[in-house]
């Protein structure tokens, strides 16, 4: 069952905490010389058109990338993701949001690889013909779990593997569970950087407790509230779940969330959360 399209929630809250996160830990890697592996194994259409029928059906991007884009208080963490933003808004119009894998192809280095993967019978040309002429990048219509076995660990030893799956198959959440101890095996000192979204908070705290089961260390949770736990339908909150963070991303992310939190839920009804699930 493939029938999540990221261009009705692109831009949204969640995005915004995710390409927050995801470009932090890019910027980090790039304070060494060394070249690194970027690994998207759920990596989406590339790029989103805001003004187009999907998202301005959902209209979510008004309440995510739209309230802080042209702010003239943004934080310096939010700088590198700003900075992808613009490059695709170049004319004061907010048209186009940039997904995961455009972001990445945006920050990182010439040497640096990208190994991007998307099932999708529709996304998978769109985020094919963004990167024919990028020859640091692999474009493959595959199973993401399955790269976590196949692409590592990468000849460079250095990478940031982000996990982004839509989670619309219940399977999803042991899943990802299983990809990153297939991965972690194989390639212990990389950076692991998993999205979730609080549905249901049981299904969360459940597979928190099943990353612990593991015994995998460094796990940093980090999360952003729109509204208080629910049994009803909808994304209340999203997170990211980083294994092997860099050193500064607990700070970067304590400094910047309570900005995010005020910009983007000016009711006062979210939260943030920023707190090690598996310590050193
Ligand atoms: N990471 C993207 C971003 O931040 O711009 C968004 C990705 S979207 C949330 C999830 C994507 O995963 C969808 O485009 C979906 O088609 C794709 N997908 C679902 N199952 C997959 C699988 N097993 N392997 C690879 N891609 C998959």
């Amino acid at each position: 069952m493939l029938s999540y399209r990221h261009s009705f929630h692109a831009g949204n809250h969640a995005d915004v905490l995710k390409h927050t996160v995801q470009s932090l830990i890019i910027e980090s890697l790039k304070e060494k010389e060394k070249p690194f592996l970027y690994l998207d194994t759920h990596a989406g259409a590339g790029r989103y058109q805001l003004s187009g029928e999907h998202a301005e059906r959902t209209g979510e991007y008004l309440e995510g990338i739209a309230r802080i884009w042209q702010r003239d208080d943004i934080p310096e963490e939010l700088a590198a993701y700003m900075s992808v933003v613009n490059h695709f808004n170049r004319n004061e119009n907010l048209r186009y949001y940039p997904g995961s894998p455009l972001i990445a192809r945006q920050l990182l280095r010439e040497d640096d690889k990208l190994h991007l993967t998307e099932l999708h019978p529709s996304d998978f040309p769109l985020l094919r013909s963004e990167f024919q002429k990028d020859d640091r990048t692999r474009v493959a219509r595959a199973d993401g779990y399955q790269q976590l076995k196949a692409q590592l660990p990468p000849l460079s030893r250095r990478g940031l593997i982000l996990m982004d799956p839509p989670y619309e198959m219940k399977t999803d959440y042991q899943d990802v569970v299983k990809g990153i101890q297939e991965g972690y095996k194989r390639f212990a000192t990389g950076t692991y950087a998993l999205w979730y979204p609080v549905v249901m908070r049981q299904q969360i705290k459940k597979m928190l407790r099943d990353l612990e089961a593991t015994g995998i260390r460094r796990i940093l949770q980090i999360e952003l509230g729109v509204r208080p736990d629910s049994d009803q339908r909808g994304m209340t909150a999203s997170g990211m779940i980083v294994i092997n963070p860099p050193w500064k991303l607990e700070q970067q992310m304590n400094n910047v969330l309570p900005w995010l939190l005020k910009v983007l839920v000016p009711s006062g009804t979210g939260h943030t959360t920023v707190n090690w699930v598996v310590p050193e």
